[in-house]
């Protein structure tokens, strides 16, 4: 690798902290593994996100279209939020989840900056949730027209069949919970974002 790659990659890495991300590290792209069945679960049992968004599978190109293109990209650039566990199962999840799409769409933008041409960001959720929830529908499924907010909403990692647990373990990142060692012994949650460059 080009000493001046290393040194754009180093810069996304650490814009990913600044940006909010808790950890972040940089994977070779081979590990990225897509799963059909992983994907599949987003229609059976259905989620009640299936559908609703462009970020969403049906909407969303799924794992053969991300196997094929996979193979042009180097690195892989796998992002962490902590959150607590008792904002994650509040009405706080859309704000949580609203930053990891913020994080990878802003990463995803700075790698173009960067000359990283094919960077895709991908974070997990619906943005219809976080960005248009006081909107009736999405602007792209519902009237074939552009993103109300091109600059947050990236395409979920579930819908693409990602194994979010096989990068988490890559990383050496704890899965699921974890205690903090802190006086107040609350448990947190991670939450993922991703960023492939080629
Ligand atoms: S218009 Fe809104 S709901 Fe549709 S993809 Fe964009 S952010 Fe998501």
């Amino acid at each position: 690798m080009m000493a001046v790659e290393q040194k754009n990659l180093t810069e996304l890495q650490n814009f990913a902290c600044e940006l909010g991300a808790d950890s972040a590290v940089l994977l070779d792209a081979k590990i990225i593994d897509v799963k059909e069945n992983l994907a599949a679960l987003c229609q059976n049992p259905r989620c009640p996100n299936y559908g609703v968004a462009a970020s969403c599978p049906p909407h969303v190109g799924g794992p053969e279209s991300l196997k094929k293109q996979l193979s042009s990209y180097t690195k892989a650039l796998f992002f962490r939020i902590m959150a607590k566990k008792a904002d994650v199962y509040s009405s706080k999840i859309h704000d949580i989840q609203g930053q990891i799409h913020t994080i990878a769409a802003s990463l995803e933008s700075k790698a173009l900056e960067l000359g990283f041409a094919k960077a895709r960001g991908f974070a997990g959720g619906s943005c219809k949730n976080m960005f248009c929830a006081d909107q009736p529908d999405c602007n792209v499924t519902a009237h074939n027209g552009p993103c109300r907010n091109p600059d947050l909403a990236r395409p979920s990692m579930s819908g693409y069949g990602i194994d979010v647990s096989a990068l988490a373990k890559a990383a050496n990142w704890p899965p699921l919970v974890v205690q903090n060692g802190g006086a107040d012994k609350e448990d947190f949650i991670p939450l993922y974002g991703l960023l492939i460059v080629g």
